[in-house]
């Protein structure tokens, strides 16, 4: 059975066009698929599925190739295998035809999603099933600030969070559903977040020895502008911004992108790096060490997240922040209540890259995170 969630993103269009015909699916129909993405389940799509490599699904809707392009490579050439791909997208003559920019994109997406360019050490490993959640280098982790609740896409409510954090004897948590734009995953509308924020300050006078704060996780758009208007902005005690979409610029556009987003000065923490996801996108191609610098000149402090498919800041890039003076902070990117327990992943790269626990966002106090979010 296929993982239709991975195919949120996915533009329906694009399949009606490309002719299903070309690549094997001839015997399915657009209204097929509809009713594939709908119910999650059509038997007809499986056993299709199931008949023809499942590769080829994959291309199609990875929203990464241009239809056309597919459709011209497959009649073009006698394309039996991925490896067949990549040699066509490698050679000069697909690079004067297409232009470097696709041949650079094409060429990322098959690698890391083909041939698991992810660090699967960390993502396999069963030992980190033993590491205390409250912990980084013996000291305490007091919170975290990447959750998602009920409000987006997340599976419980701010309040069962909250529980499920105390019952382990941290003392903060902050919220960060998704912000508007992304409205696949119930992004946030200004009413939305004006309910969220009543039940926070609820939550917040409930509550004697346990702080919630107020974050969006909001979408960084392909201009690297915010999805909010500054009057909204300024309604979050802290703002994560994160790349969701449009992963295939060219690496100028893409760093370019990043940068202006960090230069907000409503940016207090930049979200997942790269915005890579196992077996989907191998991300952003961006000046990663630019992005660190900036994030450290502006004040922006850097996530490493622990959700098992993103894994995303890499070890390197943490050394070199940390030399940068950069303070970093340990996310889960939760979206359930066992969700919370992705903070060992992070938690796991941090100790790898021997992260002093001062530069580390989670060890503050209380007070120390709002003085922390007020200086910015
Ligand atoms: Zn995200
Ligand atoms: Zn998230």
């Amino acid at each position: 059975m296929l993982n239709v969630k991975k195919y949120y993103n996915t533009d329906l269009k694009k399949i009606d066009e490309f002719g299903l015909k070309n690549i094997g699916f001839d015997s399915l129909t657009i209204s097929d698929i509809l009713e594939f993405f709908s119910n999650q389940e059509l038997n007809s799509l499986n056993e299709a599925v199931n008949s023809h490599p499942k590769w080829m699904f994959n291309l199609i809707l990875s929203s990464v190739f241009e239809i056309s392009d597919l459709q011209y490579l497959f009649n073009s050439y006698n394309i039996n295998s991925v490896k067949d791909l990549i040699f066509i997208i490698y050679s000069d003559y697909f690079e004067s035809k297409f232009g470097q920019i696709k041949q650079k994109n094409y060429l990322r997406y098959l690698e890391f999603v083909f041939f698991d360019k992810f660090p699967l050490s960390i993502r396999n490993n069963n030992s980190i099933l033993d590491i205390d959640p409250n912990f980084i280098s013996k000291t305490r982790l007091n919170g975290s600030f990447h959750n998602h609740s009920l409000y987006s896409d997340g599976n419980n409510s701010i309040k069962e969070l909250v529980e499920e954090y105390r019952k382990v004897g941290k003392s903060y948590l902050g919220i960060s559903d998704h912000s508007k734009s992304h409205f696949l995953s119930g992004g946030l509308s200004e009413l939305d977040i004006e309910h969220q924020h009543a039940e926070i300050n609820a939550l917040n006078t409930f509550y004697d020895n346990f702080k919630l704060f107020k974050g969006i996780e909001c979408e960084i758009l392909s201009d690297g502008n915010l999805d909010y208007e500054t009057h909204i902005l300024t309604k979050f005690d802290y703002v994560i911004v994160s790349v969701h979409t449009n992963l295939y610029q060219s690496k100028n556009d893409a760093t370019r992108r990043l940068l202006k987003a960090i230069e907000n000065p409503y940016t207090t923490i930049l979200g997942h790096p790269t915005g890579r996801c196992y077996g989907r996108s191998p991300g952003l191609d961006v000046d990663i060490y630019k992005i660190i610098d900036s994030c450290v000149a502006n004040n922006v402090i850097i996530e490493i997240n622990g959700d098992k498919d993103r894994l995303d800041l890499d070890v390197a890039f943490i050394n070199y922040a940390e030399k940068k003076g950069a303070l970093l902070s340990l996310e889960a990117d939760a979206h359930s209540l066992s969700g919370l327990n992705s903070l060992k992943y992070a938690i796991f790269i941090a100790e790898k890259a021997n992260l002093n626990p001062c530069q580390c966002l989670n060890t503050f106090s209380y007070e120390k995170i709002r003085k922390t979010f007020s200086e910015k």
